[in-house]
């Protein structure tokens, strides 16, 4: 299956992609990990995203199309991938379409999570990540790690991403309602979205997605 994630930052787009991209077994592809892993490794692509994600802003599409395209042309990614946080705008989902399109794929489903404001608000001022791992993703009050400040899965340190403080939510929630909301009219009009109440627990809203996807029990 080939599935696009939207919603709003901290709508637990990473953390649902997780469980899906395991139970569908299709690999996870989150452009904003592929950033961060960028940027820890000081590669000239990490440079160049940082200061737009330090900003609240979308990485320029020139960057951000070929970095996700070489990634869904891995291997791995040949029977089908769950993207999360791509596409981010009308440009990203045309290329998309046209990528897809010229290798005679398409996309099956387009799950749109939704949350309101303040709780997505709630969810990123406690969400805390891994160092080794950027989709190891905790939250101080609703997934604690079983050692505080110990990533559960790799032992990594875990810490808060600079760009979860205040100031710059407020602009990463200006930029997807502007930028990013749009990409569902344009998958509405494909008859491709799928809305996921994204309110209560993880594994609830696990079962709403693959219910939705015809993969419940
Ligand atoms: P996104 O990838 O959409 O930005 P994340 O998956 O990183 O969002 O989730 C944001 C924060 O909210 C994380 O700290 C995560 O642990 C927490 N979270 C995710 N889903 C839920 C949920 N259903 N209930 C409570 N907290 C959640
Ligand atoms: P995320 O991890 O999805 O919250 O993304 C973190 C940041 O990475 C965003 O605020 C953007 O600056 C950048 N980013 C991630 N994905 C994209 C994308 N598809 N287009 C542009 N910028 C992106």
């Amino acid at each position: 299956m080939r599935i696009v994630l939207v919603g709003p930052p901290g709508a637990g787009k990473g953390t649902q992609a997780a469980y899906l991209a395991q139970n569908l077994g299709i690999p996870h592809i989150s452009t904003g990990d592929l950033f961060r892993a960028n940027i820890s490794q000081g590669t000239a692509l990490g440079k160049q995203a940082k200061s737009y994600m330090d900003a609240g802003n979308l990485v320029p599409d020139e960057v951000t199309i070929g970095m996700a395209k070489d990634r869904m042309e891995q291997p791995d990614a040949e029977g089908g991938f769950l993207l999360d946080g791509f596409p981010r705008n009308l440009k990203q989902a045309e290329a998309l379409d046209e990528n897809l399109k010229a290798a005679g794929l398409k996309l099956d489903a387009v799950l749109d999570l939704e949350v309101p404001e303040d709780e997505v608000v709630k969810r990123i001022a406690g969400r805390r990540i891994c160092r080794n791992d950027s989709s190891h993703v905790f939250h101080v009050a609703y997934k604690k790690p079983a050692q505080e400040g110990v990533c559960d899965v790799c032992g990594g340190e875990l810490y808060q991403r600079d760009d979860d403080r205040e100031e710059t939510v407020r602009k990463r929630l200006e930029v997807y309602h502007t930028e990013t909301e749009p990409i569902i009219d344009y998958y509405k009009a494909q008859d491709l979205v799928v809305t996921i109440p994204a309110l209560g627990a993880v594994e609830e809203v696990t079962q709403r997605a693959m219910a939705a996807l015809g993969r419940g029990e």
